[in-house]
C-alpha cells in the first residue's frame, strides 16, 4: 500500500508521468452556459514534458494544458498556471499541498487510488489513460518477441525498485513465462544506457513518458488520470469539468488520442530493420504489387498511361527508405487481380480498405492504414441533406459503409463511377472519402456538390501483403507507415489530390463560361478585322494590277495586235485583243480561256503547243478561227525564267493571211508557165528530178513528150492567138487526163511534158499514149480538121536520171515524127 504523502509514492507518480493538480473553490456558482462565465480558474503547473510543459518564451503546452484550453472553450473559463520553482519533485509536492489547501483549483494527471481519492475531488471521467510499456532499442541486434508459450528471460531495466509499475511488470511476465532480470537505474537516462550498453534488453516506462530511439514491445495495465480539485469545493467547478470533457469528447472522440500521439508519440522519422528483415530486404527480389486502377487519387493511370496516385507515392517512398523493389502490376477488375493473388502472382496488393472481413475473404494480411479519411455525404446542391430518406445511394461495392436511411443501393465499381452516377441523376448521393471528394471536386463537371461531413468511422486505406506473406514484409510496410513524417505523408497525398487532371478544351469552357465566350468573341474579331484589312489591301492591289494590265492592252489594241501573257505556274492566258479589226468585225481569234471547252482546247491546241515549246523566237502556224476559216498566225515568242524554270511565256501574235497569200501567189507564178499555167520547165525539171529520186526497186515511172504536129503551120494561117489557144486546149486535155500526183508541164514553145508515177506496166502506158493521140483529135483547128500530137515516151527505174530520162523520151519523139505523126513510140530498152 502506499501512503500519499510518502516520498516514493511520489517519486513513483512523477516517474510515471503523472502530475496532480486541484482544484479550488472560488465560491462562484457553477455555469453551464458555454462562455457565459468569466471565471479564472488557477491551474497546478508543475513542468513535466509531455503533458504541462513551459518554454523559454513562456509559452505554455502539453496535453494537459491543452485538453484545458478545450475544456474552456465550454466553460469560458480564464486560467492562471501557478508553478512552483525548485525541484520538480519538491514543487509537485508543493503544488499538491497548495490544492489540498484550496490555493490552486485544479490539477491534472492525477492516477486514482483510494488515498488519493480522500484528499482530492476526482472529475467523473478520466481525460486520458498511461500504460506501463516494456521498451527496447529501436536498432536492437537480436529480435526480442515476446512469445507466452515460450520461456524467456530478459534483462529489464527498471527506474528505482518496487513501486507499482514493477508489480504490474511482474504479473504480466508471469502471464507471458518472462523470467525477468532487473537491472535497477536511477531514471530514465540510466535505463537508457543500460540498453545501449547491452546490460539490460528492456526497460520499463509508461507510455506517456516518451524515449527517442526506442520502441515499444508490450503494453500492460492501462490506467486512467483525472483532472482534480480540492476536496468539498462546491463552487460547481466539478461539475463544469465533467460537462465540459463530456462535451469535448462527444465533439472529438479522438481528441485525446490524438494530443496522445502529439506530445508522447512523436513520429520517429528514422526507421530501424531488425536483422530478419533487413536479410528479407537483400534477400527478396522485386515485389510484384496487383494496383487495382480507376481508383483515383489512390490509384490510377495518368494521360500517359503511367500508374500513379497515392498508394503509388508511398510505394517510392517505402523503396527509397527500405531498398524493397516493387514492380507494377495494374488490374482494371478487381475479380482479375484477386484471381491473381490466388495463383500466386503477386505479392502485395495496393490500396485496398482496411477491412478485416475484406481481408479474409481475399487472402491478405492489411499492413497499417495510410490514409485515413473522413467520409462526405456527396449530394447534389439544390438537394437538402436531410431529405435523404430513401432516396438512391451510389455505393462502392467494396466499401463498408453502412450509411443510414438508404434506399435503393445502385452499386458502383469505383468511386467516380459514384460520383458520376449521382452527376448522372441515376442515383441522389453517395459517400466518399475526402481526398477523393477532393480530387474530383477539382473538376468543373463535379463541382456542383454539397459535401457533409460524416461521423462515420473513415475510410481507412492499407496494403495488403498475400498470404502465405512473409512476417517480414508487413512488419516492414507497418514500420514504414509509423515512421513516414507527417509532412513527407501529406505531400504524397497532396500532390495527388490537388493534381488536377490535364484540363480539355470542353473543362475550359465548362468552367469559365463567360471569359470563354468573351475570348473567342475577341479573337473572332481580331480575324475578321485582320481578314478584312488583308482583302482590303488585296483588292487595292488587284485594281493597280487590273489598271496596269488594261493600260498596257489599251496600248496593244492601239497596235492593232495580240499580245498574250501565258504564267506556267497558273496555268492563266491573258490575251489582249485588237479593238476593232479595220472592216469593224470583231476579233477572229477566240483566246477567252475562262470558259474552256474540249472542242476549244482542240482548236487551241496547235497555237498552246508553241506557247508551251519554250522554243523562244517566230513562229508560223494555222490555226481554225471563230469565223470558221483557218488564219494564219505569226507567234513572237519570249519564255521568261525563274531560276531555270520557265514563269512566263509572253509575246505577240498577228494574222498572217494576206501576207502568205501573196508568198504563195508569187511562188505559184514563179513555178508555172504563164500561157497554160502548167509547171515551166525549170520547176518541171525539179519535180520530176525529185520523183525519179524517190523510185524504189521495182518501181516503175514514164515520161512523155508531147510535141504538136505541124504546129507553125498553124501559126501562119491561124495567127500566133490562135495558136496560143490551140496550146492552152492541149494543156487543159493533159491537166484533166492524168491523176493528180503525175506532173504535167510545157517546157517551152508546142512541147509539153507528161510525167507518170508508178506505172503499173509497159501496155497499160502505150494504151496510155494511144488514148492520148485519140483524145488530142477532139481538138479542132478549123471545122473538120482536128489536131494531131506525136509522143516520145522513155520509162524510169530505180536510178534513172532526168537527162538520161529526156534525151530517151525526146529520142523516141523524133521516131515518132518520122513514123509519119499523130502516133506515139516508146524508146528503145524500154520495152
Ligand atoms: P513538126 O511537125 O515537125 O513539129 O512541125 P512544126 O511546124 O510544128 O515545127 P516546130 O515544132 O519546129 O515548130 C514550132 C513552132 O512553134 C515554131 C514557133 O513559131 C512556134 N511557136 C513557138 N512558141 C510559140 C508560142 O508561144 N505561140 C505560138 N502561137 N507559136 C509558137
Ligand atoms: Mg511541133
Amino acid at each position: 500500500m502506499m501512503r500519499i504523502k510518502s516520498f516514493y509514492l511520489f517519486k513513483f507518480l512523477l516517474c510515471l508521468l503523472l502530475a496532480v493538480c486541484f482544484v479550488f473553490s472560488l465560491g462562484i456558482p457553477a455555469a453551464h452556459a458555454m462562455a457565459k462565465d468569466t471565471r479564472t480558474v488557477r491551474v497546478a503547473f508543475p513542468i513535466q514534458t509531455g503533458l504541462t510543459q513551459l518554454d523559454e518564451h513562456g509559452n505554455y503546452s502539453g496535453y494537459t494544458y491543452e485538453y484545458l484550453e478545450e475544456i474552456a472553450q465550454y466553460t469560458g473559463w480564464n486560467y492562471e498556471f501557478i508553478e512552483v520553482p525548485g525541484d520538480p519533485n519538491e514543487s509537485l509536492l508543493t503544488l499538491m499541498d497548495m490544492l489540498e489547501k484550496g490555493e490552486v483549483d485544479l490539477m491534472g494527471g492525477m492516477l486514482y487510488s483510494e488515498e488519493l481519492g480522500q484528499q482530492y475531488d476526482y472529475a467523473s471521467y478520466s481525460y486520458g489513460s498511461v500504460e506501463t510499456t516494456l521498451q527496447v532499442l529501436y536498432e536492437s541486434p537480436q529480435d526480442i518477441t515476446i512469445n507466452s508459450q515460450v520461456s524467456q528471460t530478459f534483462r529489464i531495466a527498471v527506474a528505482g525498485k518496487g513501486g507499482q509499475r514493477q508489480q504490474e511488470l511482474e504479473e504480466y511476465c508471469k502471464m507471458n513465462l518472462i523470467t525477468p532480470v532487473y537491472i535497477y537505474c536511477d531514471g530514465v537516462e540510466e535505463q537508457l544506457a543500460a540498453l545501449k550498453s547491452g546490460a539490460a534488453d528492456m526497460m520499463l516506462n509508461v507510455s506517456m513518458n516518451y524515449v527517442d530511439g526506442v520502441r515499444t514491445v508490450a503494453r500492460f495495465a492501462p490506467k486512467p488520470f483525472y483532472l482534480v480539485t480540492t476536496k468539498g469545493n462546491d463552487s460547481g467547478l466539478v461539475e463544469e469539468l465533467n460537462s465540459a470533457i463530456l462535451s469535448v469528447e462527444q465533439a472529438n472522440p479522438s481528441f485525446s488520442s490524438e494530443l496522445y500521439e502529439k506530445y508522447f508519440f512523436p513520429p520517429s522519422d528514422t526507421l530501424y530493420l531488425s536483422d530478419s528483415e533487413a536479410a528479407y530486404v537483400s534477400e527478396t527480389g522485386k515485389l510484384r504489387v496487383g494496383v487495382l486502377t480507376g481508383q483515383s487519387p489512390y490509384q490510377y493511370e495518368d494521360e500517359n498511361g503511367k500508374l500513379t496516385g497515392i498508394s503509388i507515392g508511398l510505394l517510392d517512398y517505402i523503396s527509397q527508405q527500405t531498398g524493397l523493389e516493387f514492380e507494377l502490376i495494374p488490374f482494371v477488375s478487381r475479380d482479375e487481380m484477386y484471381a491473381s493473388t490466388q495463383k500466386g502472382g503477386l505479392d502485395i496488393v495496393a490500396g485496398i480498405p482496411y477491412d478485416y472481413d475484406f481481408a479474409r475473404e481475399h487472402g491478405v494480411s492489411l499492413a497499417q492504414p495510410y490514409v485515413s479519411s473522413q467520409y462526405l455525404l456527396m449530394i447534389d446542391k439544390d438537394v437538402s441533406e436531410n431529405s435523404i430518406e430513401g432516396k438512391r445511394l451510389a455505393s462502392l461495392s467494396t466499401e463498408n459503409y453502412k450509411g443510414e436511411s438508404a434506399g435503393s443501393v445502385v452499386v458502383c465499381d469505383s468511386a467516380l463511377a459514384c460520383i458520376q452516377a449521382v452527376a448522372r441523376g441515376e442515383a441522389d448521393y453517395t459517400y466518399v472519402d475526402a481526398y477523393t471528394a477532393q480530387y474530383y471536386t477539382n473538376l468543373p463537371q463535379y463541382r456542383n456538390f454539397k459535401l457533409i461531413p460524416q461521423a462515420y468511422e473513415p475510410r481507412k486505406i492499407c496494403f495488403g501483403v498475400v498470404k502465405p506473406g512473409s512476417w517480414d514484409l508487413l512488419s516492414i510496410l507497418n514500420k514504414v507507415n509509423s515512421t513516414i513524417s507527417e509532412t513527407d505523408m501529406q505531400s504524397i497525398i497532396n500532390q495527388n489530390i490537388t493534381q488536377k487532371p490535364p484540363a480539355s478544351l470542353g473543362d475550359f469552357l465548362f468552367e469559365y463560361p463567360v471569359e470563354s465566350v468573351a475570348v473567342i468573341v475577341c479573337i473572332s474579331i481580331a480575324i475578321i478585322a485582320i481578314l478584312l484589312i488583308f482583302l482590303r489591301q488585296r483588292a487595292k492591289m488587284n485594281k493597280k494590277n487590273a489598271l496596269e494590265l488594261k493600260k498596257h492592252f489599251q496600248v496593244y489594241a492601239l497596235m492593232n495586235e495580240y499580245f498574250f501573257e501565258y504564267n506556267f505556274k497558273t496555268g492563266i492566258m491573258i490575251v489582249s485583243t485588237p479593238s476593232k479589226s479595220e472592216d469593224g468585225q470583231p476579233s477572229l481569234l477566240d483566246f477567252d480561256f475562262r470558259r474552256p471547252s474540249e472542242e476549244k482546247e482542240k482548236l487551241r491546241k496547235p497555237f498552246m503547243d508553241v506557247i508551251l515549246s519554250q522554243e523562244d523566237g517566230i513562229h508560223e502556224v494555222q490555226l481554225a478561227c471563230i469565223d470558221g476559216k483557218t488564219h494564219w498566225l505569226r507567234i513572237a515568242l519570249e519564255t521568261v525564267y525563274d531560276n531555270s524554270s520557265p514563269a512566263y511565256a509572253i509575246g505577240k501574235i498577228n494574222i498572217i493571211d494576206e501576207e502568205k497569200l501573196e508568198k504563195d501567189t508569187l511562188l505559184k507564178k514563179s513555178q508555172h508557165d504563164s500561157l497554160t499555167h502548167i509547171y515551166n520547165a525549170e520547176t518541171s525539171f525539179e519535180l520530176i528530178s525529185e520523183a525519179l529520186s524517190g523510185i524504189a526497186p521495182g518501181e516503175m515511172g514514164a515520161l512523155l513528150i508531147a510535141d504538136i504536129d505541124h504546129f507553125k503551120l498553124i501559126n501562119d494561117t491561124y495567127g500566133h492567138l490562135r495558136g496560143d489557144e490551140v496550146l492552152r486546149q492541149v494543156a487543159s486535155l493533159l491537166k484533166s487526163s492524168f491523176r493528180k500526183e503525175d506532173i504535167v508541164g510545157r517546157p517551152g514553145g508546142d512541147e509539153f511534158i507528161v510525167y507518170m508515177r508508178n506505172i503499173r506496166d509497159v501496155r497499160t502506158l502505150t494504151d496510155k499514149c494511144a488514148s492520148l493521140c485519140e483524145q488530142v483529135h477532139g481538138i479542132l483547128i478549123y471545122p473538120g480538121k482536128h489536131l494531131t500530137v506525136s509522143i516520145g515516151v522513155a520509162i524510169a527505174t530505180e536510178g534513172t536520171t532526168y537527162s538520161k530520162l529526156y534525151q530517151l523520151a525526146d529520142h523516141a519523139l523524133y521516131k515518132a515524127k518520122e513514123l509519119g505523126r499523130d502516133t506515139f513510140h516508146l524508146a528503145d530498152g524500154s520495152e
